[in-house]
């Protein structure tokens, strides 16, 4: 599916509000960093040669000759004998390449009492140290955290190049499904939410992407085609449900009326097994299960990874853990599971995996539980409690889409 898949075209943004993005260039500092050398203590400015050899009981007295504030700065070179106050940040002065922290000194008028020379050639920042003018501080293809925030910040860059986020059409497709404003009906007891139309685009949001919401199409050809027409111009097309063998799904073929192509259809898996896969409008198209356990597991496992993909990420998969699991497990079919679980902390240092309940793909509420997905492979059908398998944790979701919004 990632195969032929590349990063968007680049685009500025602003840095604030360049958190989950992905630097599309490199970039250059105009600026050293720290800009001059700096005190990385409170303390005395002082020539090392001054100050070796000094001990509670023979202190070193030197003649104090300014005091420098960070933001502040002395010219003023520093002389055989002499010190310069100096606080955190501030410029070293000329002729100094060491600062003697405040506790190791005593003020006495005019001058100062140094005990200890242990900071001898010490506790001064060179300039540069950080980073050089004219380097590359930072490659194109790094994603953007809070640190890489701040370093960017700190060398003026503040309208980065990004990849562009992919714009992802969602279309829900099914005759018993509203949307929340006709909820009306849902209490009336003949129709439910589209769950997915919300779901989908939250998790779309939550991998960096920009949901384009669609609504909800008719179980008929015709306005299912006239629905997904809209999709025209998107980066990826997802649709919910109309993808099994019932008598009433007909998104694969709409797809294939409109132009596209399926690739793929159907995948060893439980939940998720009806999946489509394919292009249109140019775009990759991800037919997915209606189940909304479904079609969030499968979405995790095959639409966020060419929504990163597509974001410019270069991983685009979630790293696994080992955990053990709490409870034996059946498989009603040779088919790879993906169980919802909880993960506690556990004894031998593997997190324990517990069932979050039943595992019915229409039950919505055994994914919102869900810390993880644990992978059970085809085989064996019957597991032991206790046995080591592989678990896709869940976690960044919520906290990345706080950000992403
Ligand atoms: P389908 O894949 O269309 O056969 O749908 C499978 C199951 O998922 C049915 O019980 C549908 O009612 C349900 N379903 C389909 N689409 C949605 C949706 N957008 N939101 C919530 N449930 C859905
Ligand atoms: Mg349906």
């Amino acid at each position: 599916m990632l195969a032929g898949l590349q990063p968007l075209s680049a685009e500025t943004v602003a840095l604030e509000h360049a958190l989950g993005r992905v630097l599309a260039g490199d970039v250059v500092s105009p600026i050293f960093l720290p800009p001059r050398d700096n005190a990385s203590m409170d303390g005395f400015a002082v020539r090392a040669a001054d100050v070796r050899g000094a001990t509670a009981e023979e202190p070193k007295q030197l003649r104090v000759i300014a005091t420098v504030a960070a933001g502040a700065a002395t010219s003023r070179e520093i002389a055989t004998g002499e010190a310069v106050r100096i606080m955190t940040g501030a410029p070293v002065p000329p002729g100094a390449d060491s600062v003697i922290r405040v506790e190791d000194t005593e003020s006495e008028g005019n001058s100062v009492l140094i005990h200890y020379d242990g900071d001898a050639g010490r506790n001064v920042r060179p300039r540069g140290e950080d980073v050089r003018a004219k380097q590359v501080v930072m490659r194109a293809g790094t994603p953007l955290g809070a640190a890489q925030v701040g370093v960017l910040a700190s060398v003026g860059c503040s309208v980065p190049v990004v990849y562009r986020r992919p714009r992802v059409a969602i279309l829900a497709t099914g005759d018993e499904l509203v949307m929340l404003d006709q909820f009306e009906h849902v209490l009336g007891g003949d129709r439910i939410v589209s769950s997915n139309s919300y779901a989908l685009a939250a998790a779309v949001r939550a991998a960096g992407g920009e949901p384009v919401p669609l609504g909800i199409a008719k179980d008929d050809p015709a306005t299912l085609a006239r629905s997904l027409r809209a999709a025209d111009g998107c980066d990826l097309v997802l649709t919910s449900g109309g993808v099994s063998v019932g008598d009433f799904d007909y998104t694969r073929a709409v797809v294939s009326t409109l132009g596209g192509t399926l690739s793929l259809w159907r995948v060893r898996m439980r939940p998720g097994a009806p999946l489509g896969f394919g292009t249109l409008f140019g775009a990759p198209w991800l037919g997915l299960p209606g189940n909304p356990v479904s079609a969030l597991v499968t979405f995790e496992l095959f639409a966020r990874p060419i929504i990163r993909t597509l974001a410019g990420y270069g991983r685009v998969h979630r790293r696994t853990v080992t955990v053990r699991l709490g409870e034996p497990v059946h498989l009603g079919a040779p088919l790879t599971h993906f169980l919802r679980v909880v993960l506690d902390d556990g004894a031998d240092g593997y997190p324990v995996a517990h069932l979050t309940g039943a595992q019915s793909s229409g039950m919505l509420t055994s994914m919102s539980a869900a810390d993880a997905l644990l992978i059970v492979p085809p085989e064996p059908l019957d597991i032991e409690a206790g046995a080591l398998l592989h678990a896709l944790p869940l976690d960044g979701m919520a906290s990345s889409s706080m950000f992403l919004a």
